[in-house]
């Protein structure tokens, strides 16, 4: 049995590719230098992969910053406000990532969307009428090239032309229809300069593919492979897909001329049912997709070699896989060295699944031949999964078997208690407010890493931050807000945080994975059942409020956020780990409410990231449950404490009943980018719950003018009933500088005061 990997990890082991990039950003190294870096990363990757074992080893599955805009780079897809500044190669790369501003222009970075279903962000090819598309660059045949010269002959990954064009936005009045015939070609030019630089396997990542395929879709489909099979240069083409099963196009894939096709038999509900139903050809290689590349659990081997022995049954000439890249993983356990073994012997990150293929892979031939139960490899995995791997609780496994109906239903219904709370807070009509966390100055980060390296006592760190707790609400007073926050000083990450506070999850030191750029994300581990050991922020909100006289908001992370930006357990269902939290979260809510704090915001920034790729799934799949956890945190409360949550996007046109079943009494989100086009939805579908659009965008130091936000405001009241409407800004302000903060506030609060007296 051979073995493959679709891609791996790329920000370096400890994460190299990131502090260079910084350095090179802020010109403390030159371009060579942070090349040189790059080709090392590289190197290791692949060396690790050689001397695992791995059969098909990816090259070109590297990028400096993302491989859509690789490969939108690749095909000339580069807006004209980019090329105008005339910029080195390199440069341009990262104004369209990152945006530029110097003594050339000032123009913004291209968006940014999640990537499938996942917490990695790509930056969105953007496709004008005048865009010519074509080959711009050698990037694949220099990475193959470059990995031959080190031993290695890898099979050369890029992001495939269908799913390119279902990614990039179009500008102007052509649609991708007119772009079909250019990109092709220009991929076909690509594979003949791969087949000359020696390249014998092209693996063309296709994930679109697992998405609902409409006609227009299959068309678009045919066109293209139609094209590129007969054009493969002398290449072995490899299908790849990943994040579900492609049962929409099954029949038609296994058709046509692939030389493999890549299946994700752990996402993909129904891939082991169509391989059954349909078969699979014999002149194909099937790529099976068994190891996990998005969790960090170790393999079941017993259940992987079941599916290997069907396969084979099958007659199907199978390759061992990873479910999609190892991207989505931290590098190496080797680096959690505080880690109990106890913990580590469960975990698999990236170079831990290389080891799995491997010997996966020895274990299935020494089955053909033989008897692998007595194989130490096979019985110490077969150990592993004789116990329980997660710690259990059974006082928290009571309280989720136990809820009721009722316990999902706030009472009085939101008419009545906006009535209510109207008349209990007393707040000016478009009450101010803002998103909870203050700028997270050098001190303040200072502050938590010295209390965690133990240089200064808990009463040294508790007094600094209740002293910017004071300066805070000082701040907002003399700002004039209505609602006021405590800052969020003693926070690091809005889930990091909260893991690190309830029982049930477990910490790592460095494993880091890849968020976007040069951005790592830390997702704490989900190791048992979850629950609430001691109130985690009642202390500093409880001291905020006896600063004002104002009410103060409290601030909390909602269940399902805390839970999709986790790695999550495999041995319970993702609904019953997210139940868990919401209870954890609910005594939270109810331990603030007792303490007389009578707003709460429950963040749900992540709300939308589990959403299922098939819209039929949407329901069924994620919000029947989704939407209730959140529910279920608040439904307890008094009728006069008033729920906030708070989004980070307003991509939610699509599921705006579901928004408004979640029955919070408020509810903020970023409006100040998108067109307002969210708040003519809104009205659309009556949605209920007072709303506050946020009124400008704190991802840039840009101070908004007092008029900018009138406007903005107007805008809004012409969509919204002004009792509804809020003003806040629309996110959190820990990145933003002190300056510029108060300086946008004021004229926030400026605004407000402007359009009450109108
Ligand atoms: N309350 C959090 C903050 O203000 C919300 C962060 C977020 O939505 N990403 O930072
Ligand atoms: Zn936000």
């Amino acid at each position: 049995m051979k073995t493959s990997v679709i891609g791996y990890p790329r920000i370096g082991k400890n994460r190299e590719l990131k502090f260079a990039s910084e350095k090179f950003f802020r010109s403390e190294i030159t371009e060579v230098e942070l090349l040189q870096t790059a080709a090392e990363i590289r190197k290791e990757n692949l060396l690790n992969q050689k001397s695992a074992g791995i059969d098909y080893i990816s090259s070109n599955d590297f990028s400096l910053y993302d491989n859509v805009l690789d490969v939108a780079y690749l095909f000339n897809i580069i807006p004209p406000r980019y090329k105008e500044l005339e910029l080195s190669d390199i440069e341009t790369f990262y104004a369209m990532a990152r945006g530029y501003q110097g003594d050339k222009g000032n123009v913004k970075a291209l968006a940014m969307k999640k990537w499938f279903n996942t917490n990695y962000h790509y930056i969105v090819p953007e496709i004008d009428d005048n865009t010519e598309i074509k080959l711009n660059g050698n990037k694949p045949v220099n990475e193959f090239t470059e990995a031959k010269s080190l031993g290695v002959d890898t099979k050369v990954d890029i992001v495939g032309p269908f799913t390119l064009l279902k990614l990039a936005r179009y500008t102007g009045h052509k649609t991708y229809k007119d772009f079909v015939q250019p990109l092709i070609s220009s991929y076909a030019e690509l594979f003949d300069k791969l087949s000359s630089a020696g390249a014998q396997w092209i693996q063309i990542d296709e994930p679109a593919l697992v998405k609902d395929l409409t006609k227009e879709d299959l068309e678009l489909f045919n066109q293209i492979y139609d094209y590129l099979l007969n054009n493969k240069q002398g290449l072995k083409v490899l299908l790849q897909t990943y994040f579900g099963d492609v049962r929409d196009i099954y029949s038609k894939l296994i058709s046509l001329d692939f030389d493999g096709i890549g299946l994700d038999f752990i996402e993909g509900r129904k891939t082991l049912e169509l391989v059954r139903e349909n078969g699979f050809p014999q002149d194909k290689i099937l790529f099976a997709g068994l190891i996990n590349g998005k969790n960090i659990w170790r393999n079941n081997y017993s259940k992987t070699l079941e599916i290997l022995d069907e396969l084979h049954a099958l007659n199907i000439e199978t390759v061992l896989t990873t479910s999609c890249s190892l991207l989505h993983v931290p590098y190496t356990l080797e680096n959690e060295v505080a880690l109990s073994q106890d913990y580590r012997k469960h975990l698999a990150f990236a170079a831990e699944k290389l080891q799995e293929l491997h010997e996966l892979a020895k274990l299935w031939d020494l089955s053909q031949t033989g008897d692998i139960s007595e194989s130490a490899e096979f019985t110490a995995n077969k150990q592993l999964f004789c116990g329980r791997i997660n710690s259990t609780d059974e006082a928290v496994q009571k309280r989720v078997a136990n809820i009721s109906d009722s316990d999902y239903t706030r009472l009085p219904e939101f008419h009545e208690r906006e009535i209510i709370q109207k008349e209990k807070l007393g707040l000016p009509l478009f009450p101010t407010t803002t998103i909870g966390s203050f700028p997270q100055t050098r001190d303040v980060r200072l502050n938590r890493q010295n209390f965690r390296k133990g240089l200064i006592s808990a009463e040294e760190y508790e007094s600094f931050n209740k002293q910017k707790i004071a300066d805070c609400i000082k701040l907002q007073e003399e700002i004039g807000l209505d609602v006021l926050v405590h800052g969020e000083y003693e926070r690091n990450d809005m889930v990091e945080y909260f893991g690190e506070n309830l029982s049930g999850y477990i910490f790592t030191e460095k494993a880091w994975v890849q968020s976007y750029g040069t951005r790592c994300v830390k997702p704490p581990i989900i190791w048992g059942d979850v629950s609430q050991k001691e109130s985690i922020t009642v202390s500093w909100s409880k001291y905020a409020k006896s600063c004002t006289t104002k009410p103060v908001k409290g601030m909390l992370t909602g269940p399902v956020t805390i839970l999709n930006w986790s790695f999550p357990r495999e041995d319970i269902s993702i609904k019953e780990s997210t139940l868990q939290i919401a209870l954890a979260i609910r005594d939270e809510v109810l331990d603030l409410e007792a303490n007389g704090i009578n707003i709460i915001q429950i963040d749900e920034a992540a709300l939308r990231e589990k959403l299922p790729l098939r819209k039929s799934d949407w329901y069924s799949e994620y919000l029947d449950w989704a939407i209730p956890a959140f529910r279920l945190v608040h439904s307890q409360v008094k009728p006069e404490t008033q729920i906030h949550t708070h989004m980070c996007y307003s991509e939610f046109t699509d599921i705006i009943p579901a928004i408004d079943a979640m029955d919070a009494d408020v509810i903020t989100f970023e409006a100040s980018r998108s067109d307002l086009q969210i708040l003519d939805s809104l009205k659309e579908n009556n949605f209920q719950t007072e709303v506050g659009p946020g009124v400008y965008d704190i991802h840039s130091p840009r101070i908004p003018s007092v008029d900018e936000i009138v406007s903005a405001l107007n805008a809004m009241r012409n969509r919204i009933d002004d009792n509804k409407l809020w003003v806040n800004p629309d996110c959190g302000l820990k990145t933003r500088g002190e300056t510029e903060t108060k300086a946008s506030l004021i004229n926030l609060v400026k605004a407000a005061e402007i359009i009450r007296s109108n």
